[in-house]
């Protein structure tokens, strides 16, 4: 009998264990905080350290431009205290699962981040660039201070470091790009304007906004011809989707092919080897610089 028992007890604590571990929603004593995409999930997660749960809706190594959420990731939500997403377009999803759930508070952590617009449309690659991740940073820290007053101070401390990582990675990104031989880089999809604005560079997009656009065959044509005309000897491709039309315009040309990460989402290979935000965008200013010096 004690050994039935026993076994009984082992059983119950395990599957107490494994409940645990996928139902966050049975832990009140932290809050549940979800962001849209990677770059948000990331910051969040720095600032909010072990005083909160922060989970990344968009699965790993899913692209995240016209995503959208199953109806289980949208009940899942629902026991959340809070929602980060980013707007601008990028997580336009984001507004269905907010029709569709009544638990937790919804913040645009974009606000005050002076965007470029791109005929109606605005760019929405904005966490590309230090300068405006500081701004997704500050909204963030202010969105779990208000929501969790008790780990405030923790949450502003973990937010100073982070701050300080940040401007770091702004001065590199500065100092790096300073001095370059040339200032023009070409890229896939139009993720890097912000970088191109912040640190005077001029960036050269084969699609437009969303690489799940077509490259058009004058558009190839016309990389090529500026690939030759310039003499560039760099053209960089994206690690999560891996566009083809990068591979033919570098064998087409002789150009070598290096990443620019959008940081979009993170491959499996990156996650295993224990890349972040910080460590990708550092990856970034070194490949911009090898590219135009
Ligand atoms: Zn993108």
């Amino acid at each position: 009998m004690k050994k039935l028992l026993s076994i009984f007890l082992a059983i119950s604590i395990l599957f107490s264990l494994t409940s645990c571990n996928t139902k966050i929603s049975k832990r009140p004593d932290k809050m549940v905080v979800y962001a849209s995409f990677y770059p948000l999930y990331d910051l969040t997660k720095k600032i909010a350290g072990n005083n909160a749960i922060v989970q990344n809706i968009i699965p790993p190594g899913v692209e995240p431009h016209d995503w959208e959420p199953t109806t289980k990731q949208v009940a899942d939500i629902e026991g959340a205290s809070l929602v980060i997403y980013l707007g601008l377009g990028m997580d336009s999803w984001i507004n269905k699962v907010e029709t569709s759930v009544s638990g937790p508070k919804f913040v645009n952590v974009s606000t005050g981040i002076d965007t470029i617009k791109v005929g109606n449309a605005v760019n929405p690659h904005v966490w590309l660039s230090p300068k405006e991740s500081l701004i997704l940073a500050k909204n963030i820290k202010n969105a779990l201070t208000e929501n969790d007053k008790k780990n405030k101070k923790y949450y502003e401390s973990n937010y100073e470091n982070l701050v300080k990582a940040l401007k770091q990675l702004d001065n590199e990104y500065t100092t790096k790009l300073k001095n370059t031989k040339t200032k023009t880089f070409i890229v896939y999809h139009s993720a890097f304007d912000y970088i191109a604005r912040d640190y005077g560079l001029n960036q050269v997009s084969i699609v437009g906004m969303s690489e799940e656009a077509e490259a058009s065959p004058a558009k190839i044509a016309e990389v090529i011809k500026l690939i030759k005309d310039k003499n560039i000897k760099y053209i960089f491709t994206e690690p999560l989707t891996s566009p083809k039309p990068i591979q033919s315009i570098a064998s087409e040309t002789g150009a070598k092919v290096l990443p620019l990460n959008t940081i979009e989402g993170l491959t499996k290979d990156e996650m295993d080897k224990g890349y972040d935000y910080i460590t990708l965008m550092k990856q970034n200013v070194d490949n911009l610089q090898n590219a135009l010096n």
